[in-house]
């Protein structure tokens, strides 16, 4: 494709070339857990009621931007289990997408009861928020004892067949002590396990560079154990994370690195968070009311879809933003609003 995708291109892309096939979609800012590295321990207002998008206006949406070829779609949240109906509604999204690639981060506590329909709907997979399987360790991060919970939904999860890849944080401190149990669990479960940096997301962050450790540094010690060869991506719409799988042992070990490695050349994505509202990076605080639009049945699909395709133009490279900062966050966003 040439320099910056045009308007006439069936797809959503922008001025600097990038196509746009991934949509992560955040049901609610609300979560059971408060992790330090996401809501720090900030007084959060949650979005009200009313203005959170309605499972139907959603569906409307992933409808228009499906046409725009969209076609891999990741529910977040917040915690998206908190949201009374999500069930209901993955369900239906998968009803009304047989061929969308559906995918959902969650922090597991709520997942059990849920791993045979994920089954069902084909979930293309699950990525579990774990940082640590210490139960205490666990406790000082989220600020919950969920733990147990947790690694009951991953083994239910995996029982039934859903293929699970487990996000952790990269904190240091921590996750240097916890290398080898991650390792453990990756070669006993056969899963893929991805560290990822900690980003200053949301003006009251506890982002420092006393707690960031850059991925290279565990990738390091990951090496000192075992004999690490990268492993390509087995996604059509691969993410960022750059993939290594560990010789004589099951699973693979993945890094993310948007601080010190950024991917941001290759971004394929966009965002729609639970008040309806569009963010074309991570980085960058510019939100695009749609709310109303999809509210507003005299608003046609079309003049929606017309509005995105000039909106995603617009993109911009979120490491720029990154290198412009003039404070510690990158972004007044608190990761839950936005779903990460
Ligand atoms: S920072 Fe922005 S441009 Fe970079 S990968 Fe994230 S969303 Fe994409």
């Amino acid at each position: 494709m040439s320099q910056g995708q045009t308007s006439s291109s069936p797809c959503l892309g922008d001025a600097l070339g990038r196509s746009i096939h991934y949509l992560r979609l955040s049901v609610t800012d609300r979560c059971n857990l408060r992790c330090t590295y996401c809501q720090s321990n900030a007084v959060h207002e949650f979005i009200p009621h009313e203005h959170i998008l309605h499972y139907e206006e959603i569906l409307r949406f992933v409808n228009i931007v499906h046409r725009l070829g969209i076609e891999k779609v990741r529910l977040t949240g917040g915690e998206p289990f908190v949201r009374k109906g999500c069930a209901d509604f993955l369900f239906r999204l998968r009803q009304q997408f047989p061929s969308l690639d559906i995918r959902i981060t969650s922090n597991g506590t709520l997942l059990e009861e849920h791993a045979a329909l994920l089954k069902r709907i084909r979930v293309g997979a699950v990525n579990l928020s774990l940082d640590s399987f210490d139960a205490a360790t666990f406790a000082s991060i989220t600020g919950r004892n969920f733990l147990p919970q947790v690694l009951n939904a991953l083994e239910k999860l995996l029982a039934e067949g859903v293929s699970v890849k487990i996000n952790a944080v990269a904190l240091r401190g921590i996750t240097e002590r916890e290398i080898d149990n991650f390792l453990a669990f990756a070669n006993t479960y056969g899963v893929d396990i991805r560290f990822i940096e900690f980003m200053p997301m949301g003006s009251s962050t506890l982002w420092n560079k006393q707690l960031f450790c850059p991925v290279s540094e565990l990738l390091t010690l990951i090496g000192q154990r075992v004999e690490l060869r990268p492993s390509p991506s087995d996604e059509r719409f691969g993410g960022p994370a750059r993939m290594f799988s560990m010789t004589g042992k099951k699973g693979r070990i993945g890094v993310i690195s948007p601080l010190s490695n950024h991917f941001c050349h290759t971004c394929n994505r966009l965002r729609l968070t639970s008040e309806g509202a569009i963010r074309l990076c991570l980085f960058d605080d510019q939100e695009y009311a749609l709310r109303p639009m999809l509210r507003d049945p005299a608003v046609e699909d079309a003049e929606i879809a017309a509005y995105l395709r000039r909106l995603c133009q617009t993109k911009p490279l979120g490491y720029d933003r990154l290198r412009a900062k003039k404070e510690t966050a990158v972004a007044h966003s608190v990761m839950s609003g936005i779903g990460g």
